[in-house]
């Protein structure tokens, strides 16, 4: 079976890598020269509304999915006459907009922070004297790793915020004191069966993801997963979707959702009987689902700019590096780790093994 995939980054290589002993091929389609992805699979390089190519990407695949969710609308539409496209044009038409995603939350009863559509200074003006500060003003689309965004603590810091991101269509949202960052990874194939992931703890920096824990018998998995499975239904979804939370006074509030393999899912490749790469070519293709049980306790370290010398980096047991092959570019993330071991306190102990690494290279 080949597999047609929108974007040829890291997490195109990786469900490549995850596939490829599947007996899938894979082609990527991207304008970049450089996409990492190419190692793996054919590269076609082209833009994502380049018609020409789409329909070429189309004759020569079995089905098509994403690596990213900022695709065009025309784009999957137009590729949606000739191959099936999961997931779906509807579910990367919400999950693409924080207004038709936070809105989606709501008519499902999924608890989100309060939050307002923004054309328009004025409407920003009125939204922060309805919903509060400090609140946090975000476009609705093209945002990620922080990017996007601005959180508006104080009355000045409102005046001009709008135009600062760019006066695009934006959406309000009340900052929530969060006591934590997790995020559910779940898959659902093409005949309804779902499966989840334990949660995951998250921590960033600078908006960028830098850790993520998996975590053993969390009190609020089940929480999560009713949330989770709502939407899934909802979207009659097919493929990983990954939906990050925030924690808050013992309960969970909706953040976003992301139509793909994901960061913080990045742990299953060595810490899960299956991974999150496996498991979304596997619901794509028709296949059974593979087991998200967790193996041992595992995390997840990004590396950004830069990757710390191999040798230093496998000679710490128990971990597993997954290096791009992407060029150094501050702020850009360039290969990850994954540590899968025995008992949480050598988890622990190994995590600060890697980042002492990270500070030090
Ligand atoms: P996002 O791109 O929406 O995931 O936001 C990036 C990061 O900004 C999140 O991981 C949070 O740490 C923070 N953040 C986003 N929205 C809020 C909010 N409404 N309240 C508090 N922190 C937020």
């Amino acid at each position: 079976m080949k597999i047609g995939v929108i974007g040829g980054g890291q997490l195109g290589r990786m469900l490549a890598l995850a596939g490829t002993p599947l007996g899938m091929s894979f082609a990527f389609l991207d304008p970049a020269p450089d996409a990492c992805a190419q190692a793996l699979g054919e590269h076609i390089r082209a833009d994502y509304d380049d018609k020409d190519h789409l329909r070429r990407l189309a004759d020569e695949v079995d089905l098509v999915t994403f690596e990213f969710e900022s695709v065009p609308a025309e784009t999957v539409a137009f590729l949606s006459q000739f191959v099936p496209v999961y997931p779906s044009a509807e579910s990367l038409r919400i999950a693409r907009d924080r207004w038709f995603e936070k809105s989606m939350f709501k008519d499902l009863g999924i608890p989100t922070p309060d939050f307002a559509d923004i054309q328009s200074q004025a409407d920003l003006d009125a939204a922060v004297a309805s919903i509060g500060l400090p609140a946090v003003l975000k476009t609705r689309t093209l945002g990620y790793d922080g990017k996007g965004q601005k959180l508006l603590r104080k009355p000045a810091d409102v005046s001009n915020a709008f135009a600062e991101l760019g006066s695009v269509p934006c959406l309000l949202e009340g900052f929530v004191p969060f006591t934590g960052e997790v995020s559910l990874i779940a898959v659902r194939g093409r005949d309804g069966e779902t499966c989840f992931y334990p949660l995951v703890h998250n921590s960033h920096e600078s908006g960028i993801l830098r850790l993520s824990v998996a975590s053993s018998n969390h009190p609020l998995q089940a929480l999560a997963e009713d949330y989770v499975g709502r939407v899934l239904k909802q979207l009659d979804y097919v493929g990983v979707l990954a939906f990050e939370f925030f924690e808050v006074d013992g309960g969970l509030k909706a953040n976003e959702i992301a139509p793909r393999v994901h960061n913080s899912g990045h742990w299953t490749i060595e810490g899960a009987e299956c991974s999150q790469f496996e498991n979304h070519l596997r619901a794509v293709a028709g296949l059974p689902l593979g087991s998200t049980a967790k193996l041992g306790e595992s995390a997840m370290l990004n590396f950004i700019g830069d990757v710390p010398p191999v040798e230093k980096v496998i000679a710490i047991e128990d971990c597993h590096l997954h290096h791009y092959g992407k060029a150094f570019k501050v702020g850009r993330k360039v290969g990850h780790a994954t540590l899968r071991c025995p008992d949480r306190s050598t988890l622990d102990r190994q995590i600060t093994a890697v980042e002492s690494l990270i500070r030090h290279s």
